[in-house]
C-alpha cells in the first residue's frame, strides 16, 4: 500500500501527492498536517499582528517594563522573570496589564504603562529590525493584489512609529488598534474590524500572529492562523490552535503552504 502510495508517475509525483492535493482542493485539508491554507482559495487579504510578528519587538518591551519595575521596586525590588513578562505582559492590552501589576491602583497603572510605552517607542527607534524574510512575504502579498491590514493591541503611537521604522506605511491599508475596539485580542473584535475595514471575506484571509492572545483572537474571528514561534514557547502557542507555526517568514513551511494556495487558486480558475 505504502508502496503504491509513493511510486510515482510520469511526472514525477506519487499517487499520495496527488491524493493530498484533491483533497486539498475539495475540502482545503492536507494530509500532512502542513497547511488549512487551500481552503481560503482564492485568497483576499492577509492581517498581520505588529509586535513579534513584523518585528522582534518583545525584548524592548521586556528590557523597558523590567528596568521601570526595577526602578520603582515592583516584586521586592527582584527583575521580573522573561516567564512573567511571557505570562503577564506579551501580546496583552495595557489596560489589563495595568491590573494585575497595580491591582489597587489602576490610575498609577495605567500612568506606569504610558511612561513605558514612551520609553519602548525611545527603544524601537534606535534598535527595531524586521523579522526574517518580512520582506519576501510583502512581495508576495503585493504581487497577489491582496488586502492587507496591521491589526494590534498596541497603542496607535506604537503601532505607527514601527509600522514607518519597518518602511510599510504605504503597504498597510489600514491599522486596527485593539483599544480603539469594544474589546480587544483575545476577542474577535480587533479581526472582525480589520476584515470590515478591507472588505475582506473571513473565507479567504488569513492572519499571521505571535501570541497566545493574538492566535485566540484570529481564530474567534473565524481566520486559520500561522503562529510566529518568535519568543512565545511553542507548546503554549499550539495550545490557541494555531492552523501551524513557522519560525519566522523564511520557513520553508509557509513557503510550501503558499504554494499551495496558489495552486488550489488556479485549479479553481480553471
Ligand atoms: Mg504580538
Amino acid at each position: 500500500m505504502i508502496y503504491v502510495l509513493n511510486k510515482k508517475d510520469s511526472c514525477g509525483d506519487t499517487l499520495l501527492r496527488h491524493i493530498n492535493h484533491l483533497c486539498a482542493l475539495r475540502y482545503g485539508l492536507c494530509f500532512c498536517g502542513q497547511s488549512s491554507l487551500t481552503g481560503l482559495a482564492p485568497l483576499e487579504a492577509v492581517l498581520f499582528d505588529i509586535d513579534g510578528t513584523l518585528c522582534d519587538s518583545d525584548p524592548l518591551h521586556y528590557y523597558a517594563f523590567r528596568e521601570m519595575l526595577l526602578e520603582i521596586g515592583f516584586n521586592g525590588g527582584v527583575p521580573i522573570s522573561e516567564e512573567f513578562f511571557i505570562d503577564t505582559v506579551a501580546g496583552k492590552h495595557n489596560d489589563d496589564i495595568a491590573l494585575v501589576l497595580f491591582p489597587g491602583d489602576l490610575e498609577r497603572g495605567l500612568k506606569f504603562v504610558d511612561d513605558k510605552e514612551a520609553m519602548f517607542r525611545r527603544l524601537a527607534a534606535e534598535q527595531l529590525k524586521p523579522l526574517n524574510g518580512l520582506d519576501k512575504v510583502r512581495k508576495w502579498i503585493e504581487n497577489h493584489g491582496l488586502k492587507r491590514a496591521a491589526v494590534t493591541n498596541a497603542p496607535r503611537a506604537n503601532a505607527e512609529l514601527m509600522i514607518s521604522i519597518l518602511g510599510l506605511s504605504d503597504f498597510f491599508d489600514a491599522v486596527i488598534i485593539g483599544g480603539e475596539c469594544e474589546h480587544a485580542k483575545p476577542h474577535p473584535d480587533p479581526y472582525l474590524k480589520g476584515l470590515e475595514a478591507l472588505k475582506a471575506s473571513k473565507d479567504h484571509t488569513f492572519v499571521f500572529e505571535d501570541s497566545v492572545s493574538g492566535i485566540k483572537a484570529g481564530v474567534a474571528a473565524g481566520m486559520p492562523v500561522i503562529g510566529l514561534a518568535t519568543r512565545n514557547p511553542e507548546n503554549l502557542l499550539m495550545e490557541a490552535k494555531p492552523a501551524f507555526l513557522i519560525k519566522d517568514y523564511e520557513d520553508p513551511k509557509l513557503w510550501a503552504a503558499l504554494e499551495e494556495l496558489d495552486k488550489a487558486t488556479s485549479a479553481r480558475s480553471v
